[in-house]
């Protein structure tokens, strides 16, 4: 069993009632460190690292507004490849939640925020959706951001892209996208696709996120998976292993829950670490 495929198994077992369920680092060594990438929602921060049942240690933790990938050479993504290069990161997992407030906000109920704090519409880019990527679902956008990262010639064919959408009430977990499938490569490993940029489009693309980069020869992989990522005009990625597309959804809350303004916290999936063998 892989790294994710016995956090996910942990993680239905906890949130079953499994009091047992956890992970033993240990046998998971050469794929950890993880990393994620989450939303900056604080609610989540009850939540991680103990849903993936990983030790803090091992969990190198991104956050932006919605846990968007803007581009594959984006901010975030040069950070994710830092992570792999310099903190030796071994997996990748893009990791939505349930109820995400910018997958709510309307481009009109931005526009009024942005306005309500002293952003004027007229210091904002045209497009502001696409400027800030917003989405219309948070599996869309997983899958969005996974197939950008898959895609980025700043990640290695080695690191595992893995997408989720966690829960928020109960912390389970769905794993949208299995990074252990094999992807078609867009760039070839031995490519340098920057080699083709004119030195002007190169310091436009130094420039922040308004460097609009075009990768008009750049093809992502064709996919079967979800139902919502032709709607945003992006390949899909590689479908899931059967059992996993089997996966049931996440059960519904109590009646009771929904309307009690304390959230159920998720149970306490804590990495159980097995004890060091004794010496001979
Ligand atoms: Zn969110």
């Amino acid at each position: 069993m892989r790294l994710f495929e016995a956090i996910i198994d942990a993680n239905h077992r906890a949130v079953a009632g499994d009091n047992s369920a956890g992970l033993h680092p240990a046998e998971f060594a050469n794929e950890l460190p993880v990393i994620a990438l989450t939303c900056i929602d604080p609610r989540l921060n009850a939540l991680f690292p103990n849903v993936l049942g990983i030790p803090a240690e091992d969990f190198i933790w991104l956050r932006n507004a919605g846990n968007i990938i803007t581009g594959t050479l984006s901010s975030t993504m040069r950070s994710l490849a830092l992570a792999c290069a310099v903190k030796g990161g071994k997996e990748i997992a893009i990791i939505g939640h349930t109820d995400c407030h910018v997958c709510q906000t309307t481009t009109m109920a931005l526009l009024d925020k942005l306005k309500a704090i002293g952003v004027d519409r007229s210091r904002l880019p045209e497009n502001v959706n696409e400027f800030f990527g917003m989405f219309a679902t948070e599996r869309q956008n997983v899958i969005k951001a996974c197939t950008f990262a898959r895609s980025s010639p700043l990640i290695g064919p080695k690191i595992p892209v893995h997408g989720l959408v966690v829960d928020i009430a109960t912390g389970k977990l769905e794993w949208v996208v299995n990074g252990y499938d094999a992807w078609p490569l867009p760039v070839a490993p031995e490519q340098n696709i920057f080699a083709k940029l004119t030195d002007a489009a190169t310091k436009e693309l130094g420039a922040g996120p308004m460097a609009n980069f075009h990768f008009g020869e750049m093809k992502f992989p064709e996919l079967k998976i979800g139902e919502a990522a032709s709607k945003i005009g992006l390949a899909e990625p590689k479908p899931m292993a059967e059992k996993m597309v089997a996966m049931p959804p996440p059960p519904p809350l109590p009646a009771a829950s929904v309307r009690s303004p304390k959230r159920p916290m998720p149970p306490p999936l804590r990495p159980r670490v097995v004890p060091p063998r004794e010496r001979n």
